[in-house]
């Protein structure tokens, strides 16, 4: 029996022990299990996988995002020791790019302490192969999560993870909600929900409890805690985070949890392991719980306007100065996919959490209709 459908079977037969899994709970065994999830077997991005990232569409993400921690850290008085700790690096493309980016940035590179929170053994080794080449004197450390990484100074970047931190469902019944769950029916996976309660209510944000009866709400008690869980490293030691993904302001109706295969959707529950799932952030949620633990919240923006303020436009031009007419029209239609309103730039909003008492962050200043959605 392959590692995919022994997956499937797994997931069936702990069904059949513990009774409906929370979506959650399936989510988090199909991206994790330790044998067959989707996130512990395979590089999932680019042409060859299942999606594609920023850092991948175009170098001046991660470039403009390397600036962002540069100017930052200068204004906070060039800490020494830093640490940079990327959340899901994916194949280093944003470091590789960050890295490059930064050594305009006097004495910033080698104040530089990597750390790597990365579930995923067949990336680490593409990050560790990435970064031996680019910048050998560059300390790497890898964490399988955020607890693991030393406190101190930092700045960490997070792009397109929070979208795979599990999520929970719950559906308007007559009177109450009730949690949507994975349960087995003729040997298939399939959704069924649990009873109406009062439990299930309280779980719901409250603006969104009087909803009719069939609405569809998602909460992610995982993305909220990681938030706070940095946000309370920021209220000990100097440093920002930046978070981007794709998500919404504010909570809303409405079910977003998705799989992608091969650059197509997919049912969620048709190949646990074989698919990316995935679901929007809830930016105001993760806000809440970072504020809660001590730090200061901008944004979120539109990627779109974030990429723009930080001048995505002038480098851009700079690059096509010195540019075949070929590589012109790519790095154009690069960076148009990152910040067009139709592609990814209003959907993907950027979002800092900063240490309070320091300076605002580049690219979050205030003006007329800002993100929203
Ligand atoms: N930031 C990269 C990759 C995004 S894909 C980019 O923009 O290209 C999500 C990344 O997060 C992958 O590297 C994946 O292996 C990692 N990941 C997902 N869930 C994780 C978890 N719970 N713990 C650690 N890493 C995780």
């Amino acid at each position: 029996m392959s590692a995919e459908t022994d997956l499937a079977a797994r997931i069936a037969r702990r069904i059949r022990a513990e009774g409906p899994l929370s979506v959650a709970a399936y989510m988090a065994m199909a991206l994790h299990d330790p044998q067959a999830g989707y996130y512990r077997r395979r590089d999932p991005i680019g042409g060859g996988g299942d999606f594609i990232t920023a850092p991948e569409i175009s170098q001046i993400f991660g470039e403009l995002i390397g600036l962002w921690c540069g100017d930052l850290w200068l204004r906070i008085g060039r800490p020494d020791p830093v640490l940079l700790v990327e959340l899901g690096p994916g194949r280093g493309q944003l470091l590789d790019d960050f890295l490059r980016a930064t050594a305009t940035v006097p004495g910033f590179r080698r104040a530089i302490r990597l750390h790597l929170v990365e579930a995923n053994p067949v990336l680490r080794a593409a990050q560790a192969a990435r970064l031996a080449a680019l910048s050998p004197e560059t300390a790497v450390a890898f964490a399988d999560d955020v607890d693991a990484v030393p406190e101190a100074p930092s700045f960490l970047i997070a792009n397109e993870f929070f979208d795979a931190l599990p999520v929970r469902q719950f559906v308007k019944g007559r009177r109450h909600w009730a949690e949507r769950l994975v349960a087995l029916h003729d040997g298939r996976l399939v959704f069924a929900e649990g009873g109406e309660s009062a439990l299930a209510s309280a779980l719901v944000p409250a603006g969104l409890r009087d909803a009719p009866p069939g609405a569809v709400v998602e909460i992610s008690p995982a993305a909220a805690s990681l938030a706070g869980a940095i946000g309370a490293r920021l209220s000990r030691h100097p440093g920002a985070a930046l978070i981007i993904d794709y998500g919404r302001c504010r909570p809303a109706i409405g079910a977003t949890f998705a799989a992608v295969r091969r650059h197509r959707a997919a049912g969620v529950l048709d190949a646990p392991g074989l698919a990316d799932l995935s679901a929007h952030v809830d930016f105001a949620a993760l806000a809440e719980a970072a504020a809660e633990a001590g730090a200061a919240v901008y944004g979120p923006v539109a990627q779109g306007r974030f990429l723009c303020r930080l001048g995505a436009e002038h480098r851009l031009a700079a690059l096509c100065s010195a540019a075949s007419p070929e590589r012109r029209s790519a790095l154009e239609a690069g960076v148009a996919r990152l910040i067009d309103p139709a592609e990814m730039g209003t959907l993907f909003k950027a979002m800092a959490l900063v240490s309070p008492g320091l300076p605002a962050p580049a690219g979050f200043e205030r003006d007329e209709g800002e993100a929203d959605g």
